[in-house]
């Protein structure tokens, strides 16, 4: 029996990541290490945002890799994971009545694998996904991350992969890591400190926060990933953020760990 595991919410950043061995990826990889070993993982990506609700339901879910520009090398990389339809199913049935498709065309985005293949190097952990759905606004994304909760008590890890920082026009591809925009250390401790605190609210009414928060979210998709974890924490459960560190100037590489 594992009890209950916990839920994270991983800062991915550069899909180079995947290839790296920097601060970031060893503290992704020591995460795997000294987690109870989790029957599957259900893991929100912030690269599957799309119209509806669906869940990956193919017994070997394909690595895709869902960028462009990168080296080769970032091409070839395959995490073979299986799938778990009994998951996907499962999924489903939580969810109820909400419609979850059952998928069989997505697989497994450079959200998950990039960060996954540090965090389980031996892809013997059944991974699932499931989609953002990119009609609804944060408050639906938290109610649906937390009636996934109680998964957390059948050896499901559930794994959000997104930044809570995202800001691509400003990120310093490859050039010499500049210090972070204060607007970005400012949202992302003003963010911090709603989270241990457990309040919610301007979370998922994120654009009250002002232009802090509006430059450092200028798209949901990375955002939301996050709101799934929160929602799965239950009364007085820890809170920590076991990677920091930001990117580029503009890519919070946070990971937020939710229960022990
Ligand atoms: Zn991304």
């Amino acid at each position: 029996m594992t009890g209950t595991l916990p839920a994270l919410f991983f800062g991915h950043g550069n899909p180079l990541n995947a290839l790296a061995s920097n601060a970031w990826t060893e503290a992704w990889r020591s995460i795997g290490e000294r987690l109870p070993r989790p029957q599957a993982i259900l893991a929100i990506s912030a690269h599957w945002y799309v119209p509806g609700t669906a869940v990956t339901a193919n017994a070997r879910p394909r690595t895709i890799h869902d960028f462009g520009g990168f080296p080769r090398a970032l091409y070839e990389v395959q995490y073979p994971a299986p799938g778990d339809v009994a998951l996907a199913r499962r999924v489903q049935e939580v969810l109820a009545p909400l419609p979850v498709r059952l998928d069989e065309a997505w697989g497994l985005d450079h959200g998950t694998w990039s960060v996954l293949k540090h965090v389980y190097p031996d892809a013997d952990i059944p991974v699932v996904q499931l989609a953002l759905d990119e009609t609804q606004p944060p408050p639906v994304h938290f109610e649906i991350g937390s009636r996934l909760a109680p998964l957390r008590d059948e050896g499901v890890l559930i794994v959000g992969s997104g930044n809570l920082v995202h800001n691509l026009h400003t990120y310093a591809w490859g050039r010499h890591a500049p210090e972070p925009f204060d607007w970005a250390v400012r949202f992302e401790s003003a963010a911090r400190r709603l989270m241990l605190e457990g309040d919610y609210t301007p979370l998922l009414d994120y654009e009250s926060l002002g232009r802090d928060a509006t430059l450092s979210i200028p798209t949901p998709e990375h955002y939301l990933p996050l709101l799934y974890v929160l929602a799965t924490r239950r009364p007085g459960e820890p809170i920590a953020f076991p990677v920091e560190g930001v990117d580029g100037g503009s890519i919070s590489m946070l990971t937020v760990q939710v229960g022990t």
